[in-house]
């Protein structure tokens, strides 16, 4: 991040650059041949994550509704019906307070998140790598005055986005790799193939047995993460063996399940945070500035 005196830029400057950017990645998909998708925002099933958040969940005649958390299951279920799907989706994390001031992380956040039916992990990065392209043009186009004077590194990206493969990083830099890297770069780049324990079932393994078919985008001056995504599981017996390896009950999953049972097709996708884009182009210091009304971790707000 650039360290400037006092904020430049105010609150109305940096949220019409998020609505454009909103409009524009929505645009864009759309011209892609996308169709969008209204957000889920309770159901029995949402993502295990794979690190701990305080429950979000409501007892309803019985049963269980859990707050949104990503997508995820109901996009793989979507492309069942449309080939290419997106939706900005409000996602309730309870993060613990330990995240308050990373400047990365929101209790209540967004994601643009967007599947492709017997899409590979090579088409979501070309669709990325595309999309910013785009939209970081039109936002020059439209508000380059003002997002120059915030962020003098603002510039269009290069593509393609180096790839970096999550373990050789990890061996050249140690545990600390991915800030190190982020810190270093002065454009966005890939770290793929991440280790299973790492990420979640859902996450398609590859040949090896040990690394997955995924990917984040990492931006630099050390924003740090931007998107994760990657081609996912969709054969029952793999996802109840991917199950077993975490140590996710399958009787949690028995909607999703129920359904992987009937067939869901191969897809690939990711997700991409709203407000840490925003938080990027504007070079703001927290996703707090990002947005109306944020939640914090760890804090009550309006
Ligand atoms: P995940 O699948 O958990 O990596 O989430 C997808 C994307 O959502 C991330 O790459 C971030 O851009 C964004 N994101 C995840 N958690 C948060 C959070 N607590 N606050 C704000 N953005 C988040
Ligand atoms: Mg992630």
């Amino acid at each position: 991040m650039i360290k400037v005196e006092k904020q430049i830029g105010t609150k109305t400057e940096v949220l019409q650059i998020s609505s454009e950017l909103i409009s524009e990645m929505g645009q864009f998909l759309r011209r892609e041949g996308f169709i969008e998708i209204l957000p889920v925002i309770i159901s029995p099933i949402t993502d295990p994550l794979n690190h701990s958040v305080l429950d979000a969940s409501i007892d309803y005649y019985g049963g269980k509704y859990s707050l949104t958390k990503s997508m995820i299951f109901h996009k793989q279920l979507a492309v069942r019906t449309f080939p290419k799907i997106f939706i900005f989706s409000p996602n309730v994390r309870l993060e613990t307070d330990d995240k308050s001031s990373t400047g990365r992380h929101l209790i209540e956040f967004t994601q643009l998140d967007l599947e492709i039916r017997n899409a590979k992990r090579d088409d979501i990065l070309d669709l990325i790598e595309r999309m910013f392209v785009d939209v970081f043009k039109d936002i020059d186009d439209k508000f380059g005055e003002i997002v120059r004077k915030m962020n003098p590194h603002f510039s269009i990206p290069s593509i393609p986005f180096k790839r970096v493969k999550y373990l050789e990083a990890y061996e050249k830099y140690g545990p600390d790799f991915e800030s190190i890297l982020s810190k270093s770069a002065t454009e966005p780049f890939w770290l793929i193939d991440i280790p299973i324990k790492e990420r979640e079932f859902y996450d398609r393994l590859d040949g090896d047995g040990k690394t997955l078919v995924d990917m984040d985008l990492i931006y630099p001056y050390g924003f740090g993460e931007a998107i994760s995504g990657g081609e996912r599981e969709y054969d029952y017996e793999r996802i109840l063996y991917r199950m077993g390896l975490k140590g996710n009950k399958p009787e949690d999953f028995e909607w999703y399940l129920e359904e992987v049972k009937k067939g869901i097709p191969p897809s690939a996708g990711c997700g991409i945070g709203v407000e840490r884009l925003t938080r990027f182009v504007c070079n703001l210091k927290s996703v707090a500035e990002a947005r109306l009304f944020a939640k914090v971790p760890g804090k009550m707000s309006i």
